[in-house]
């Protein structure tokens, strides 16, 4: 693992430029390996054999492009621990997530590999005699798929697997924080029989090789997972020149406990929601929103438990920097800080699972995603008020309460301003056959995962048969 270079038209390709990133490992610092620094140069190069291999991929039928995506997800399936291993050691979360991270990607494939024998259109009637109308699905062509670093090898499963499916080619741009987890997934595509020039990728930075990607002309769908800022970016660039554009961006989501919840399972789902992978998800518990009548036992039920947990490193030392400053400044605008909020002694960028209370719904750092272990507790009279917090922000991807009223659960689920409601669990739960995404600034409504995922790589087209014109 010391060089990573591009990976076009099944070979390994230096970066034009000639330069290299250092990724260092976020346990302890370390120089891990070395990444491609590709630019405009790159991209037209994996976008060309993309677009060339494209029609003979399309061709294939549906069963048996099916068939390669299953080859594929089996051969990840084999070699789970390999790629466990590369996750751990790039993004420094533990190598049982990792495994299970894994085994979530492999299971995204086989279920997109069913589409093969699947993937139903419909028939309809038309006010015309003798004639049958159906709907059937298309390719777009050449997919940029793009995205963040929390859950390497899930991130690209989500895309690659429904992408190539559906019949597009792909260049897949990584997050630079996780390259080898992606590079060794199109190695993987290559050993199971997937052709060259299907699943290619470029390493490099966002403003880099990232823009030269969502930019290129030749690209017809740009999917994006990554942050709201990075998002409306490419929203704009991408959409000048007309692009199909899927965004899954960031998440403040809401946990709320209400003053008949069961307080022992609402603090496990809360801690695990706020703090599991070092709060590095789309849909960790970033606010949790407490009944007045419970919230000081809640409290210290949360407080108690989430210093018992060992700290866990973010991403980078710049990703560390900023959430410890986000968390100072909270601070010095009045929120108290009740665990965490510091850097523990030795090497990483190591953070404490961190607890605010006392932030104003309007303050920024209610406002902002953090993407770290660091979450709000907020204080509310009742269901009707902790609705109108949770809707009172920016996002809307996934929310949690915990009752014991169905009535209570049944309303939060109708008014609750989100893409995904958990009742007496946690801020996550999402399976590859249920459709993923957010409202607001968390995503443009396409939905990830599910049978959903085939409309973001795939148009339908309308077709009429008239069997006999002279009868019509
Ligand atoms: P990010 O937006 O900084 O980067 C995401 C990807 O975009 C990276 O590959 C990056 O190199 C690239 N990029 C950056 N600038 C670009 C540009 N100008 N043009 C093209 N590409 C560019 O996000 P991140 O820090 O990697 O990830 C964290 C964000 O991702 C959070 O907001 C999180 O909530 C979100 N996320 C969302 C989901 C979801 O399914 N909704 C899942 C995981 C993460």
């Amino acid at each position: 693992m010391n060089e990573i270079a591009n990976l076009i038209d099944g070979k390994e390709v230096p970066p034009a430029s000639g330069k290299w990133l250092d990724k260092l490992r976020p346990a302890d610092g370390a120089l891990l390996c070395r990444v491609a620094r590709s630019g405009a140069e790159d991209i037209a190069r994996a976008v060309a054999a993309a677009r060339r291999a494209q029609p003979a991929w399309a061709d294939r039928t549906a069963v048996e492009r099916g068939d390669l995506v299953r080859a594929l997800a089996l051969l990840l399936r084999d070699r789970r621990e390999d790629a466990s291993e590369i996750v751990a050691a790039e993004t420094g979360k533990p190598l049982e997530l990792a495994l299970g991270e894994t085994d979530a990607a492999v299971e995204m494939g086989l279920f997109i590999a069913g589409e093969g024998r699947r993937s139903y259109g419909r028939t309809t009637t038309a006010s015309m005699k003798h004639r049958t109308v159906l709907t059937i699905r298309q390719p777009l062509g050449v997919a940029a798929l793009v995205m963040s670093f929390n859950t390497p090898l899930p991130n690209v499963a989500w895309k690659a697997f429904p992408a190539v499916f559906c019949g597009n080619t792909a260049v897949v741009k990584p997050s630079e924080h996780t390259p080898a987890s992606a590079s060794f997934f199109a190695q993987l595509a290559l050993e199971a029989g997937i052709p060259p020039g299907v699943v290619n990728v470029v390493h490099g930075l966002g403003t880099e090789a990232g823009a030269a990607l969502v930019e290129h002309a030749d690209v017809d769908l740009v999917s994006f997972t990554g942050s709201a800022e990075t998002g409306r970016r490419i929203n704009e660039s991408a959409g000048a020149r007309l692009a199909k554009v899927c965004l899954e961006l960031g998440g403040k989501n809401a946990l709320v406990v209400c003053d008949d919840a069961d307080l022992e399972n609402a603090t496990r789902w809360a801690l695990a929601s706020a703090f599991s992978n070092a709060g590095q998800r789309c849909a960790a518990a970033s606010r949790v929103v407490v009944f007045d009548a419970v919230y000081e036992d809640f409290r210290e039920r949360l407080v108690s438990d989430a210093r018992d947990l060992a700290p866990e490193p973010v991403i980078s030392e710049d990703a560390l920097e900023r959430i410890l400053g986000a968390v100072a400044n909270a601070v010095s605008q009045g929120a108290t800080l009740l665990a965490g909020g510091e850097r523990p002694e030795g090497p990483g960028f190591q953070l404490a699972p961190t607890i605010l209370e006392g932030a104003a719904p309007g303050d920024e750092i209610s406002r902002t995603e953090l993407f770290g272990p660091v979450t709000i507790l907020y204080r509310v009279r009742d269901l009707d008020e902790a609705i109108a917090h949770v809707n009172d922000s920016p996002y809307g991807l996934t929310a949690a309460i915990h009752t014991a009223s169905v009535h209570r659960a049944l309303r939060f689920a109708d008014k609750v301003q989100a893409g995904v409601v958990v009742v007496n669990g946690g801020t996550h739960g999402s399976e590859p056959h249920m459709g993923f995404g957010g409202v607001k600034n968390s995503g443009t409504g396409w939905r990830e995962a599910g049978i959903e995922a085939l409309d973001v790589y795939s148009d339908w087209k309308v077709v009429n048969l008239i069997s006999d014109p002279a009868l019509t």
